[in-house]
């Protein structure tokens, strides 16, 4: 519980009369703890912000044999998140009179376990905290007076080479419009038109069952060069870029601004508006090569045309 004690101390540090609960539950007779921050409990509907905070205790995808029984580090997968939650409550709490929502920054224990090549812990399932704390849910919250929102989880948000994935549970028009935001906001290459599509087994499915609007802002983790350390013992401190982790709590942070203000005053706005990707893409090199080739052809072409009807007109004079 080290962890979850670090994560009270943080929120302290914001206000020592932070608002939280802790949410203890038992995976295979081991303690586990989600921990729950409120903010502006007074508001009837919740925005929820989530993030698993246990790192996975085996290597398991390591390409190196000897580190496969060696804990991940965690860095991204796990801590990434948890850090910009952190400083979404800094944030977030300064303009808490001017916001028209209450916020939860919620921190699951036990996601990360579950069977790849071989299990983090034998018997365990992915998402077991957040399962565990959605069957609990009524005890946190006022099913009577209180209602809400949306749940948006981040979950490796910290990576080099941070790109986005359209992730195939999450609700569609949640997550499109984070993606409009991060676009706006001129992250482009992070948030790319063209996303890569999958359905990823995440934290957010057990708020999307009981019908909670959900989306998973999450990397591809299975086939990318640019962050090829999910459950090895690569996974660490180096491969974090502090970008990655502004551009994520910029994009969360300027959704609730969108959506949760009273005042218009003195809000945070991004350099928006970018319309193209700063980095183009592959498809877009090859026809933009297809037109200069066609280009550089027709000139060639012109050019040989001229010649021949030049030496047509010297002709006579010979
Ligand atoms: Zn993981």
């Amino acid at each position: 519980m080290k962890c979850t004690n670090y994560f009270i101390s943080k929120f302290e540090e914001i206000d020592s009369n932070f608002t939280y609960v802790l949410h203890n539950f038992t995976i295979h007779l081991t303690e586990c703890q989600n921990v729950l921050f409120k903010l502006n409990e007074h508001k009837s509907n919740i925005v929820i912000f989530g993030t698993h905070y246990d790192s996975r205790t085996k290597a398991t995808k390591d390409p190196i044999l000897e580190n496969k029984n060696n804990p991940v580090p965690g860095a991204n997968d796990g801590a990434s998140g948890s850090a910009v939650l952190i400083e979404l409550a800094k944030v977030l709490y300064k303009q808490r009179r001017n916001l028209s929502c209450q916020i939860w920054f919620l921190f699951f224990d036990a996601e990360d376990q579950g069977p790849d090549n071989d299990y983090g812990i034998k018997e365990w399932d992915w998402c077991e905290g957040s399962r565990e704390f959605v069957s609990d849910i009524d005890n946190f919250y006022n099913s009577a007076t209180e209602s809400f929102e949306c749940m948006i989880l981040l979950d490796m948000v910290g990576g080099v080479n941070l790109q986005f994935i359209n992730e195939q549970y999450s609700t569609s028009s949640l997550l499109d419009e984070l993606f409009a935001i991060g676009r706006q906001l001129g992250y482009t290459s992070q948030f790319p038109s063209n996303p890569d599509s999958t359905s990823i087994i995440d934290d957010h499915r057990a708020f999307l069952n009981i019908g909670i609007p959900s989306a998973d802002l999450i990397i591809n983790f299975w086939n990318n060069p640019g962050w090829s350390y999910h459950h090895t013992t690569q996974d660490d401190i180096i491969h974090i870029s502090n970008s990655s982790l502004d551009i994520t709590g910029k994009t969360v942070e300027q959704f609730i601004y969108n959506n949760y203000i009273n005042n218009s005053d003195n809000l945070y706005q991004g350099n928006f508006p970018w319309n193209e990707d700063k980095n183009i893409l592959g498809t877009e090199i090859l026809i933009t090569i297809i037109i200069i080739i066609a280009f550089v052809g027709i000139i060639i072409v012109l050019f040989i045309v001229s010649r021949s009807t030049t030496e047509k007109r010297i002709e006579p004079k010979e």
